[in-house]
């Protein structure tokens, strides 16, 4: 064998092999299987392709199994799968391909493994190894992949522009394969995504997301991001971030560019979390940036209300890119809404009471809320982010302390919307609210102390100021 397998992939390898002579049609194992074992990444799921009948062959394959496993199949796209404990095991017939100009759905008829290989979207994507008994285990690598492999570049095997422009969704390929690898996009074919890049509209946009998902849940995403945004497809796909670039200047003062910045921060950020929700509020944390950009005499460039405004963009954002709608939206939301809140905290204002409050409203996001934070701080300045780190280490410090003391964060206060309906006999509405909050904000505010008794007590009082009398 050209490629390093386990002992269990030589066994099945071994059993498909026997199936296909079996059935006399030629087979191979090929694509993200062959290129991951040859730079010695973990492997996933095994492509498989025969020249004859992938469905058939599936069949005999799990024929010889015991117990036999089961095969799932689509007539439609002549594709079969078996599943092996958690392995999965795709098997397709060879096919030639040729595309119109208004779909990335191309027609499809039966063809030779080179066919098969020539329809592939990268060289390093194009190898494959032979299961055939005269030259079992040789690789078959038209394209110089292996060498693509080892220049660490992306290239495609025919004409660049045509392969983009007969399935677009490849120049999101080319991008997240070039983030996951840390390849080079071979300068051709970075000049033909240039060139095709409109074509992307043909895509539908959940392909597109998923891409951009795996990119940013890459080790350093800042490389897909930039290639997006230099081959153009960023401004097409997600044109908001693409407005953060820049520093403009006036009376010779200018502002950070504001992408460069996001991105690293997403960087930063990525070091400390694999979540693609928090890495998905560094990417928005400075969205309202733009929108909310002014030149002020005195001050120079400000961005007063960047955190509201840009926390209203996220669910458009979200809705447009299709992203789930849901918690996992709210979340990213209220991270953008209150990413400058633990770094506003200064020394001064480091009391109790406005730790509390950051513990109560942050709940149990609190320690995404602090990450996103930490990443936040990039600065040229290396005074300025020592300053900054020390102060965040502070509020980082304060929020244990008042944690353990208070336990603010899952918190609720003590007297309840029910309770003061019934003390005061009232129906629901603004008035127990009102009442309610006060409570809370008293105790939040170390005003009155966080128990029953206290709170009953402030609770009269205030219900008085109101002219409420109580019923029972
Ligand atoms: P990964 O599993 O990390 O995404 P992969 O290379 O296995 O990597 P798949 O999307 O599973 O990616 O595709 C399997 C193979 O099918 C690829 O290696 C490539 O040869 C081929 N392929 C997939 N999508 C395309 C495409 N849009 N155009 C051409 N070939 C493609």
């Amino acid at each position: 064998m050209d490629i390093i397998c386990t002992e269990k992939e030589l066994f099945v390898f071994n059993k498909i092999a026997a199936a296909a002579e079996a059935l006399g049609v030629p087979c191979f194992l090929i694509g993200g299987f062959v290129r991951d074992k040859l730079i010695g990444r973990p492997t996933k799921d095994a492509d498989i392709v025969c020249v004859g009948d992938g469905i058939e062959l599936a069949h005999k394959v799990a024929d010889s199994f015991h117990p036999r496993p089961s095969v799932s199949f689509f007539k439609n796209f002549g594709t079969a799968q078996i599943k092996l404990d958690d392995w999965e095991i795709e098997f397709v017939g060879a096919r030639k391909e040729s595309y119109r100009q208004d779909s990335r759905n191309p027609q499809v008829a039966p063809g030779t493994i080179e066919d098969d290989q020539l329809r592939r979207d990268f060289t390093i994507n194009a190898m494959a190894i032979s299961l055939n008994k005269a030259d079992y285990g040789r690789l078959i690598d038209p394209f110089e992949g292996r060498q693509d492999l080892e220049r660490r570049m992306i290239r495609t095997p025919l004409d660049p522009l045509q392969t983009f422009s007969d399935d677009p969704l490849r120049m999101m390929r080319a991008t997240r394969f070039a983030t996951q690898l840390d390849f080079t996009i071979d300068e051709a074919a970075f000049n033909a995504i240039k060139a095709d890049a409109h074509r992307i509209s043909i895509v539908s946009q959940e392909r597109i997301t998923d891409e951009l998902n795996k990119i940013i849940l890459c080790q350093k995403p800042s490389i897909g991001f930039d290639l997006l945004y230099r081959s153009g497809l960023l401004s097409i796909i997600f044109p908001q971030m693409v407005d953060l670039a820049g520093a403009e200047y006036i009376d010779g003062m200018g502002h950070k560019d504001n992408f460069y910045h996001t991105l690293q921060v997403l960087d930063n950020i990525s070091k400390n979390t694999g979540d693609l929700w928090l890495r998905w509020a560094a990417i928005l944390h400075d969205i309202g940036k733009p929108p909310t950009k002014r030149f002020e005499k005195d001050h120079g460039w400000t961005f007063h209300g960047h955190e509201v405004v840009g926390g209203r963009m996220v669910p458009k954002i979200f809705t447009k890119l299709k992203l789930p709608q849901n918690e996992k939206m709210r979340f990213v939301r209220k991270m953008v809404e209150y990413h400058l809140r633990p770094i506003s905290l200064t020394k001064e204002n480091i009391t109790d009471s406005a730790i509390r409050r950051l513990l109560f409203d942050a709940g149990d996001d609190i320690d995404s809320l602090m990450t996103l934070c930490e990443a936040d701080i990039t600065s040229k300045n290396k005074q300025k982010v020592r300053r900054f780190l020390e102060n965040f280490e502070m509020v980082r410090q304060r929020l244990k302390e008042v944690e353990e003391k208070d336990q603010i964060r899952n918190w609720q206060p003590p007297i309840t919307g029910e309770m003061i309906m019934e003390k005061f006999g009232l129906p629901p509405g603004r008035m127990v609210g009102e009442l309610k909050n006060a409570i809370r904000e008293a105790i939040l505010d170390g005003v009155i102390e966080n128990n029953y008794e206290a709170a009953a007590d402030f609770m009269l009082k205030k219900a008085a100021d109101l002219k409420l009398v109580p019923v029972k």
